[in-house]
């Protein structure tokens, strides 16, 4: 007898999908019919957009496109193989010692994205069972994968609960990794404690400085430049090029037995094809960038602060940050979903986010500000969220 092929569901995917969109927890997709920035285009709608990581509107700079133009011009469009085969290119190379140059390292090494290079962190560094990781509970997903690559055992304490942190890092080989910028709710880790933990135990510290890197210090170094820590204090620094530095990509930056370790054993680095060439050209030249135009940071910091204050004034439920990252909360799923609806419906572009990305009950719009946006386009946003925060009470 024929099986009817379209009825076949032996994984029961259907049921699964059902309750993933029962649970409120089902994700939409939406294709961009334009550029990055602070307005993008979807199906016909010009909308304010409060939810790229675009953090210093780097993203469409025509100076970048020229990069990837050229870099393309030269060599082409694939890089045809892993970085170990034949996929590390002169501007690969250049770019690694720009970004060893910039942040006063000894070495980098670059990865066609800051989810590998986490997971390559990760596993390389606590790739026996006998070593034990920990981290900040809301530390991004990529570290938290990175863990389960790894055949070390994963400790978690309650986020910035720094005596949490050093319970945890008693006897043996110990790597502790922790955002920066945390990526959901936009607080500062309390970097020079977690140093002086590590250093007190002889721990291993990773910091993910992808919110951080171009958007901290004074000169864009990040959280490094911010916390004014070197490779001595925190040996592995990883940041992305796809955030503030408006590209893709991402490097791990530290000593020369660090990185060179990660070569020979970093298997998310050994085993996938390089970035493109043409990226690393770009990436080179968003550092200079991000980097000399400090106007950038300064325009994104005052919009920070217009934006806090007028939550303030306004009494907004909004996590206390002092970065782009900032969360209005809605407290559920439905609730956060209906909130972003809303939002879309007067112009504006946020994203609800909702567990498991953040604890239950914390469900939120998390808004980004960029040095794209405007005083006016951030008034609006505060309005929006002001007619959402009286929905929200009369729902309650
Ligand atoms: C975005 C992000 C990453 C992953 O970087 P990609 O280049 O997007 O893969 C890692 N860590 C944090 C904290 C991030 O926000």
């Amino acid at each position: 007898m024929r099986v009817n092929q379209a009825q076949r569901d032996p994984f029961s995917l259907k049921k699964g999908l059902d309750k993933i969109k029962s649970a409120g927890l089902f994700r939409t997709r939406r294709a961009v019919n334009s550029a990055q920035g602070a307005t993008i285009n979807i199906g016909g709608e010009q909308l304010v957009n409060f939810c790229s990581n675009d953090y210093l509107g780097l993203a469409r700079d025509e100076r970048l496109v020229q990069a990837v133009r050229s870099g393309a011009a030269v060599y082409g469009v694939g890089s045809g193989a892993s970085q170990l085969i034949c996929g590390r290119s002169l501007a690969h190379e250049q770019l690694e010692e720009a970004v060893a140059t910039r942040l006063g390292r000894s070495r980098a090494v670059i990865f066609s994205s800051g989810y590998l290079a986490n997971l390559a962190i990760i596993s390389t560094f606590a790739a026996s069972r006998n070593d034990v990781v920990v981290m900040d509970k809301a530390n991004h997903a990529s570290l938290i994968d990175g863990a389960l690559l790894a055949r070390a055992s994963l400790r978690r304490y309650a986020h910035n609960d720094i005596a949490g942190l050093e319970r945890l890092c008693a006897g043996g080989r110990t790597l502790v990794a922790t955002d920066s910028v945390f990526s959901m709710d936009g607080d500062l880790a309390a970097l020079p404690d977690i140093v002086a933990v590590c250093e007190k135990h002889n721990a291993l510290l990773a910091v993910d400085d992808a919110h951080g890197f171009g958007v901290l210090g004074r000169n864009g170094g990040g959280a490094m430049e911010y916390f004014s820590l070197d490779e001595t204090r925190v040996p592995i620094l990883m940041a992305t090029f796809g955030k503030a530095c408006g590209v893709m990509g991402a490097f791990v930056a530290g000593p020369d037995d660090v990185i060179e370790t990660i070569i020979q054993s970093g298997r998310p680095y050994i085993y996938t094809t390089a970035m493109p060439a043409a990226l690393a050209v770009a990436a080179e030249k968003a550092l200079t960038i991000v980097a000399r135009e400090t106007w950038r940071r300064e325009k994104l910091y005052a919009l920070i602060d217009r934006f806090v204050q007028g939550a303030k004034q306004l009494a907004l439920p909004v996590l206390a940050s002092t970065t782009p990252v900032q969360g209005f909360i809605a407290g559920s799923a439905g609730a956060a979903v209906k909130c972003s609806d809303y939002a879309m419906t007067r112009g504006i572009l946020v994203n609800a986010i909702r567990s498991p990305t953040v604890p239950k009950n914390t469900e939120r719009l998390r808004i980004t500000l960029t040095a794209g946006h405007s005083d006016e386009q951030v008034d609006r946003l505060l309005e929006v969220l002001a007619e959402l925060a009286v929905q929200l009470k009369r729902q309650a």
